[in-house]
């Protein structure tokens, strides 16, 4: 079962800037520039057949709320029945219907979200389907029951109360050393927001906050972190903010690295 790639070009639920629509584009350019090439760190070889595909992107150019979200899930929904899927946004919106989606196709969903946000608005200018609210949406309506965040650092009295109303487990930054202890069981999806990296590795974000991971720090946590990962999605990328294409390149990077985490993954049943 290849590793799906798919693209999901929306940014119309962004809160500051627009930009991350064109994210999978510059992304595909990155993974495919001659800089570099398609050997992971595991020394997979993505050039390979058979490994992973990449399937375009979903048909939502147009579209926003309820249809943009409707047509999301059934792409993603499409996806998983053919392969562990991975989702390129896209503004940070489009984790609610792709997690959705994964989740109808594997019971005790859990959630690994990386983020220097925790998104858990009730709403964020009167938009449920806000970049900043797709947690609060997954949470309210049971379609996940464990929401583990990590390198959180903006937590507001609001969004503090969301998550014990939700029982969200976090991982500030401040205390980011615990995020070595984590079992995320199986199985479990991973959403990574680029902004959860210091804007010095990832300038080309929407939102920079400073006293974020290291792109090593990162790349770490997502190789070793214990659990069977199932499907994930890389967010926020902001094409319109980046500097000589860098942030690109490392959303190219963690591309390469959640597909080899995916296809090594693959075989096992879910618990
Ligand atoms: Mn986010
Ligand atoms: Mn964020």
């Amino acid at each position: 079962m290849p590793v799906q790639l798919l693209g999901l070009p929306q940014d119309n639920n962004s809160s500051y800037l627009t930009g991350p629509a064109d994210a999978p584009a510059a992304i595909r350019d990155a993974l495919h520039c001659d800089s570099s090439n398609l050997s992971t760190e595991c020394g997979l070889d993505l050039g390979a057949p058979g490994i992973w595909l990449d399937t375009g992107d979903a048909p939502i150019n147009g579209l926003s709320g309820q249809a943009a979200f409707d047509s999301i899930h059934a792409a993603v929904q499409a996806r998983v029945a053919a392969g562990p899927t991975l989702a390129l946004g896209g503004d940070h919106s489009i984790s609610w219907p792709s997690i959705a989606a994964t989740a109808a196709n594997h019971a005790g969903l859990t959630v690994l979200h990386i983020d220097a946000h925790p998104d858990l608005y009730d709403t964020l200018q009167d938009n449920p389907f806000s970049h900043a609210s797709p947690f609060a949406r997954l949470m309210e309506h049971r379609v996940i029951t464990r929401l583990v965040q990590v390198g959180i650092r903006t937590l507001n009295p609001h969004q503090a109360a969301q998550a014990d109303r939700f029982g969200v487990e976090i991982i500030t930054m401040r205390e980011i050393a615990r995020a070595q202890q984590l079992d995320l069981g199986n199985p479990f999806y991973l959403s990574l927001d680029l902004d959860a990296l210091d804007p010095a590795f990832a300038p080309g974000v929407s939102h920079h906050e400073p006293g974020g991971l290291s792109t090593r720090e990162l790349l770490t946590l997502i190789q070793g972190v214990k659990g069977r990962l199932v499907g994930a999605d890389l967010v926020e990328l902001n094409p319109t903010r980046d500097l000589n294409g860098v942030t690109a390149m490392v959303a190219a990077k963690f591309t390469k690295e959640l597909i080899a985490r995916l296809h090594r993954d693959a075989d096992v049943p879910d618990a």
